[in-house]
């Protein structure tokens, strides 16, 4: 049963200030009021977080959101209470709180004051929290970032394996809405299945994004790439923008190279202590800083909208995760620029650090390094190559914002195609 179209456009204005859905918005918030099971499939920056909040402050009882990084969770719970006139609307129960805190949070649960609780995987492997939340009542479990539950995806978390069975504990009548911006055929069947989504209304958006410009440049000599990477950065003088590395070091490296150059520029990795990550993450939202040069521990839930440039100074090893992180520029459907550099020896690289893995991780390695290799070397409008990766057909001539498109003879030299063979 579809709600009245003038009640959602009324809590839609009355909740968040919004005009008007985007997108499949209002199609995917109809099937969750109906009771349905929902999987949403929207690139980053869509509006997946309104699909579950919007129908979470309409519905009677709160509706659990499963998000996977504790960090994330304050954010979103911050942006939910900023809409609203009432703190205790949204909460999150994770390990970081204190006893004191988890007290409040359970008291404003039980009094039905809170609509929407964030709670990490591990949250729910409590058989406590479990036991309270069968007393409560639940509008519906949303999980976001589904796709958490898949080896194939770019972020694969044991603990989302066990989500349905620990949800099912809670109550098995609960509707499953799951999110994710990974759109790959193989992922989106182990969601399904591991959710048990099977009778699920899917929802999958199209992954293009008209204003991202994809371009490849050849990775030479270190000192010539920065110097190029240098150049580019003066000439978006004032823009903000993120430059991936494959290691920890290297993000250092360049960030100190770039201050030399005049760049204000840090860096940001996992072996920073928690404080100096969020100070550096801030400085880069506060625009106290132009670039972050940083791992992939970077960006994930990160809602800059005027990221102007993504760079990858070494190949990333998917061709997902290329799309994950290159989404992160141009949120606010304004340019983005994405270059990626590109070197047979960071292929290498990459299967370097396979090596410790077991032989069936290391195949599954090699195939996604192997896409994103026939990505950089490919003639092919890049934006046609990822959207074909994501099962998508785009048909254009010339899409007018890639390096293949503009230039198609400036094309990367290529005498051998490099592919990864493993050895047994
Ligand atoms: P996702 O989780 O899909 O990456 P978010 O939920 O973080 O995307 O939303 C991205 C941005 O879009 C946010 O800044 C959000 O406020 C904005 N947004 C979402 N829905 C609407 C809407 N209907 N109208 C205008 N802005 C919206
Ligand atoms: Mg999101
Ligand atoms: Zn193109």
């Amino acid at each position: 049963m579809a709600v009245v179209k003038e009640r959602l456009m009324d809590a839609l204005r009355e909740h968040f200030g919004f005009d008007s859905f985007k997108g499949n918005q209002e199609k995917i918030i109809n099937s969750i009021l109906s009771g349905k099971d929902t999987f949403v499939i929207m690139p980053t920056g869509g509006g997946k977080s309104l699909c579950y909040q919007l129908p979470a402050l309409m519905s009677p009882g709160c509706a659990l959101i499963v998000s996977p990084l504790i960090a994330l969770m304050k954010n979103q719970v911050d942006l939910v209470r900023g809409y609203s006139s009432k703190d205790n609307v949204a909460h999150f129960l994770n390990s970081t709180l204190s006893k004191a805190q988890i007290k409040k949070v359970r008291a404003d649960l039980t009094a039905g004051k809170t609509k929407l609780l964030y709670v990490a995987p591990e949250t729910l492997t409590k058989q406590e929290n479990l036991d309270f939340f069968k007393e409560l009542e639940i509008s519906f479990i949303a999980v976001d970032e589904a796709h958490c539950i898949s080896e194939w995806g770019h972020d694969f978390r044991p603990e989302y394996r066990r989500l349905k069975e620990m949800i099912d504990q809670i109550s098995d009548k609960l509707p499953i809405i799951a999110l994710t911006a990974t759109a790959t055929p193989k992922v989106q069947s182990d969601i399904v299945k591991n959710l048990g989504l099977n009778k699920a209304s899917i929802f999958i958006s199209s992954f293009n994004r008209p204003n991202l410009y994809y371009e490849i440049r050849p990775k030479r000599k270190k000192d010539q790439t920065i110097k190029d990477i240098v150049k580019f950065i003066h000439q978006h003088k004032g823009k903000s923008g993120i430059i991936y590395t494959l290691n920890r070091k290297t993000t250092e490296e360049l960030a100190d190279m770039l201050v030399a150059n005049g760049v204000k520029a840090v860096a940001y990795h996992a072996g920073l202590d928690p404080s100096t990550r969020a100070q550096r993450q801030d400085m880069f939202l506060h625009e106290d800083t132009e670039v972050i040069v940083a791992t992939i521990a970077f960006g994930m839930g990160i809602d800059k909208p005027d990221v102007r440039f993504v760079i990858h100074y070494n190949i990333p090893k998917s061709l997902e995760n290329y799309y994950q992180e290159t989404g992160r520029a141009g949120r606010d459907g304004l340019e983005g620029h994405c270059i990626c550099y590109y070197s047979h020896k960071d292929v290498q690289k990459l299967e370097h650090l396979m090596r410790d893995k077991s032989l069936s991780e290391r195949e599954m390695g090699a195939q996604l390094i192997n896409e994103t290799v026939a990505y950089a070397e490919s003639a092919v409008c890049r934006r046609k190559v990822i959207l074909h990766y994501f099962g998508e057909h785009f048909e254009t001539e010339n899409c007018g914002q890639c390096d293949n498109c503009r230039n198609p003879k400036e094309k990367i030299e290529v005498k051998n195609r490099v592919v990864i063979m493993l050895k047994a």
